[in-house]
């Protein structure tokens, strides 16, 4: 076994091989300084294995394979070829997907059965949209007696982006997939805590046929790997996701730099909205999966639950048997509904606001504790009469935590859904389409959901108002955060 391939054992017993060096060139290298460190499965607190630890250095010559690789071979691709080579890469992931869900559920701790039915396929889905458009991204022309004008979209070259562990595939195709289809080269760091799926797919992206260099994949901590590369010269774009106070620092690591486009995938704080019109079984079951799905480890998460004053009590009720029932434990049962957080940090922060909510006065309904003595397993736990200036009620928790809170009229709940820095999401739940879509045009959120929750496909962009970040994934809307619009104009006169 070479130090750059791990056989690791699942508790199933079956074993998985999977690369655990640096994805440079199509190889997988050590750093050059040699450095590793350890990811730990959140189930068990131990190591899985040691992956090779990105430096500067590394940094530099990933940055200089994407440039050569771009230069010499990827800005002379068809869009047919990169639309061939993209659903290769999603044929391999169909082939390989149980490894992916399982490699996913042991390093993140979500579900076995969730990354199988979710993550993976989400991945998958993102790479064929994207190969779609592979050789359909095109300027315009624009005429007049004297001038011939056209525009064309280029691809920027050498983009990078910095990924979260909460949903390491999907994260990783939302920016893989669009990058690859606008003629980019990329430079991709996974988060410290799930690096296990990325190489993964790098494997399988050396299988599909994409040129060396291409795609780049490091692993690494914020700094100094992260941060070398927002830093970096050399790349003309960056995407992350992540949260909002590095999202912050990203943005100034451009402006201290080379001016590097920027978009921004960051936090939320997303309200629920239930009026007491709606069916209370749908809402309850759609608001409890916005907060408690992936251990409320969603950017999307529906944290802020406001319901109407006259079915409060019963959705409390509903709400609170439903949670009665989540099954915490092993994430490769299939009778599990949850898993532990990612990591001791998380386990913390979280134990942490669980904390702060009791101080504050919130009534803490149900949960409020760890589960189990191992593991970083923590209760779903619910807050009732949560007022708007508790920490819970403005501070991204990202973990199994609902405040709960009651509402009147209409702009008392419209009022209390905008006291928030964040805008990714929100929801409604009623049967008034007419009030569903008045209430979807005042509010702040890059997305409105009605009547349901959690649900993004591969053609409706995705991003946030407010501090919820900048620029949007997903759909066409991503293609222009991948490409840069250069305009020719060209003299008619002189030619007649
Ligand atoms: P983070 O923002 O620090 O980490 C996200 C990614 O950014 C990781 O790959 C990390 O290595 C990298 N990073 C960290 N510091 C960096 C720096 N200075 N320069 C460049 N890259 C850097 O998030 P976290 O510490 O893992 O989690 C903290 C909180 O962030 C969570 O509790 C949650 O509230 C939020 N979060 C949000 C999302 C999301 O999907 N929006 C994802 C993860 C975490
Ligand atoms: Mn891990």
């Amino acid at each position: 076994m070479s130090s750059n391939e791990a056989t690791i054992t699942l508790p199933n017993n079956k074993t998985i091989k999977t690369p655990t060096g640096l994805f440079i060139n199509n190889e997988f290298v050590d750093s050059v300084d040699g450095k590793r460190f350890k990811t730990i499965n959140p189930v068990t607190e131990k190591e899985i294995t040691t992956v090779a630890e990105a430096s500067e250095k590394d940094v530099d010559l990933a940055v200089d394979a994407a440039e050569k690789a771009f230069n010499e071979v990827w800005r002379y691709s068809t869009g047919a070829q990169r639309c061939k080579l993209l659903n290769k890469l999603a044929d391999l992931m169909e082939r390989d997907l149980d490894e992916l869900a399982a490699l996913e559920s042991l390093d993140n701790g979500k579900t076995y059965k969730d990354a199988k039915r979710s993550d993976v396929p989400t991945s998958i889905g993102a790479y064929r949209y994207y190969a779609g458009w592979c050789d359909k991204i095109h300027g315009k022309t624009y005429e007049s007696q004297k001038k011939f004008s056209y525009t064309r979209r280029e691809p920027f070259g050498v983009c990078a982006a910095i990924i979260p562990w909460n949903f390491p595939l999907a994260m990783l195709s939302w920016k893989l997939g669009p990058a690859l289809a606008c003629g980019n080269t990329i430079v991709i760091k996974s988060s410290e805590y799930t690096p296990l799926t990325a190489l993964k797919v790098a494997a399988l992206i050396k299988e599909a046929g994409f040129p060396k260099g291409v795609v780049n994949i490091l692993n690494g901590y914020g700094k100094p790997t992260g941060s070398a590369m927002a830093y970096h010269m050399k790349i003309d774009k960056i995407a992350f996701t992540g949260s909002t106070a590095t999202g912050k620092y990203i943005l100034k690591a451009s402006s201290e730099s080379n001016l590097k486009k920027v978009s921004l995938e960051l936090g939320g704080k997303s309200p629920s909205i239930i009026f007491a019109d709606a069916d209370l079984e749908e809402a309850v079951k759609w608001a409890h999966s916005g907060i408690f799905y992936n251990s409320g480890q969603c950017c999307t998460a529906g944290s802020r639950i406001y319901v109407e004053n006259s079915v409060y009590d019963e959705f409390i009720k509903k709400f609170k048997e439903r949670t009665e029932n989540i099954k915490l434990g092993d994430p490769f049962e299939s009778d599990t509904h949850q898993g532990p957080v990612v990591s001791k940090a998380q386990f913390d922060r979280v134990m942490g606001y669980i904390e702060t909510g009791k101080k504050e006065g919130a009534t803490c309904l149900m949960g409020g504790d760890r589960h189990g003595k191992e593991g970083y397993f923590i209760k779903p736990t619910i807050f009732t009469d949560v007022k708007e200036e508790m920490t819970i009620m403005q501070e991204e928790i990202f973990g199994p935590v609902a405040a709960i809170s009651k509402f009147n009229t209409i702009e008392e709940v419209i009022e209390k859904a905008h006291m928030t820095t964040f805008g990714l999401v929100a929801a409604i739940f009623t049967k008034d389409t007419s009030r569903a879509i008045k209430i979807s045009n005042e509010l702040k959120a890059g997305t409105v959901w009605v009547n349901l929750y959690n649900i993004v496909n591969p053609y409706s962009p995705f991003g946030g108002y407010k501090q919820s970040g900048m620029g949007r994934e997903l759909g066409k809307e991503s293609l222009k955060e991948y490409t840069q619009v250069k305009t020719v104009q060209i003299n008619l006169d002189m030619t007649m």
